[in-house]
């Protein structure tokens, strides 16, 4: 069964950007006090960097089972 990596952004983000800058895919942008934007989550390694460094838990990388 294949996987596919979703990355959601949660309403809480401040827009600090310490996400979009330890990315190393590419996969988020943003302005600094806006919030973060996915550009592209197919783009995602899973690496789990902008999850563990977020000072707010405002954003997740979720695993979804594709049949
Ligand atoms: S690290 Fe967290 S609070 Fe900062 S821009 Fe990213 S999602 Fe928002
Ligand atoms: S899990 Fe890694 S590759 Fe995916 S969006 Fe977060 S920092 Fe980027």
């Amino acid at each position: 069964m294949a996987v596919r990596l979703r990355v959601e952004v949660l309403d809480n983000c401040v827009g600090c950007g310490i996400c979009w800058t330890v990315c190393p895919k590419g996969v988020l942008t943003g302005t600094l006090r806006g919030r973060a934007v996915v550009l592209n989550d197919e783009l995602c390694s899973g690496c789990f960097s902008c999850q563990e460094n977020c000072p707010y838990n405002a954003i997740r990388v979720v695993v979804k089972q594709q049949p």
